[in-house]
């Protein structure tokens, strides 16, 4: 996910959102005014309004449960975005035992349940003592649409919420993580056909709109739990192996504005196994990466002419990844882009293509040259 638009800092959490969060708001807060409030309310699109911003602070609660007690386990939150489709909270690790991932993963329904809980009550309470009924329809909504999130966020399939506690389960009954997330994110795949499908029929059978909503939230799911069964299955080959144990360390980085004869010297006096060369700016920082192979797009006699630029590999296609990171979990997005550059703070530090990735898999499916699967799966 992109972190989006920064909206700030929560007990040194950052928070984001993404600019798909406006449709919602503007879905909302006409469906609010529309549907929910009696008709006849003198501020009635205020009120809408308010009950709109509620329930985006009610996603953020729920997402920030998730983040404080993966914090409290001592997993680092890199930020909680805000996106068409709820929220994420976006991990630096993962939670160390099953009790860590079944906590984490509950905390956020358990918000959602305990925030409808309350203001239902209040609801109730308001109504009792004669309070305005728009205000009351208002949070009645919040109260029925927040424990819904909850239920529905625990239904059993990664990555929704009652995946993590599938998996979680499954961690603590046969003790590998990898094969716990792996069931999850099948569990997922199968749950996010049903809603597609689900979401489907309702708009083609019953010409209901809201199938689009659930269609899509299907298909969202079938997606996400793709790449998290994908990750599963790179750990169970990788385990623990980091991004630096599998990276090119000899390299050749060369300004952006050189030419691709100056770049070929470059990689020949630097790194002459190497197949790609890593850019940089002006001001030193790695910014893209050029493929050896695609020199040879340039005929020779042109090579002093052009810039090595024009040959580069698009820029947002190169991933940016850490010395530290799992090579498990970036695996798929290195192959998918074709290169990495691997930055520590600012510094490049080594290059990493699909070839290393494919050797580290061969090490891997021979079982040498890795930790292998030391963590500590047991829970006390
Ligand atoms: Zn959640």
């Amino acid at each position: 996910m992109r972190p989006g638009v920064p909206l700030g800092t929560i007990a040194g959490i950052k928070i984001g959102a993404n600019w798909s969060v406006l449709v919602v708001a503007v879905l909302l807060v006409q469906m609010l005014a529309l549907a929910v409030v009696p008709a006849g309310t003198p501020v009635r699109w205020l009120l809408a309004t308010a009950g709109a911003v509620t329930f985006l602070l009610s996603l953020l609660a729920h997402e920030l449960a998730h983040a404080f007690v993966a914090r409290a386990f001592g997993v680092r939150v890199e930020r909680v975005t805000l996106w068409l489709l709820g929220g994420v909270a976006e991990l630096g690790g993962e939670p160390p035992s099953p009790r860590a991932d079944l906590l984490t993963a509950a905390a956020g329904p358990a918000a959602s349940a305990l925030f409808g809980g309350l203001v239902g009550t209040i609801a109730v309470g308001l109504d009792a003592i004669g309070a305005p009924a728009g205000v009351v329809a208002v949070m009645r909504w919040l109260a029925a649409v927040n424990v819904l999130l909850a239920a529905f966020n625990l239904l059993p399939g990664a990555p929704l919420d009652g995946g993590r506690v599938l998996r979680a389960a499954l961690w603590r009954w046969h003790g590998d993580r990898d094969r716990a997330a792996l069931g999850a994110a099948g569990v997922g795949r199968v749950l996010g056909w049903c809603l597609l499908a689900l979401g489907a029929s309702e708009l083609l059978v019953a010409g209901l709109i809201g199938g689009i909503w659930l269609a899509l939230i299907g298909w969202f799911l079938v997606s996400a739990a793709g790449v998290e069964a994908g990750i599963a299955r790179n750990r169970m080959v990788l385990h623990d192996a980091p991004v630096s144990s599998a990276m090119q360390t000899r390299i050749a980085c060369v300004d952006a504005d050189c030419t691709v004869a100056e770049a070929a010297a470059a990689v020949i006096e630097a790194a002459p196994e190497g197949r790609a060369v890593a850019l940089r700016t002006a001001g030193g920082r790695p910014e893209g990466l050029v493929r050896v192979a695609d020199f040879a797009r340039v005929p020779p006699s042109q090579r002093a002419d052009v810039p090595v630029r024009r040959i580069a590999m698009p820029s947002n296609a190169v991933a940016v990844v850490a010395p530290a990171q799992r090579l498990a979990d970036v695996a798929g997005a290195v192959s998918r882009a074709g290169g990495a550059l691997v930055v520590d703070n600012g510094v490049l530090v080594g290059l990493l293509d699909r070839a290393d990735v494919a050797r580290a898999f061969e090490r891997g499916a021979l079982g040498s040259g890795h930790p292998g699967p030391g963590a500590d799966a047991g829970d006390s």
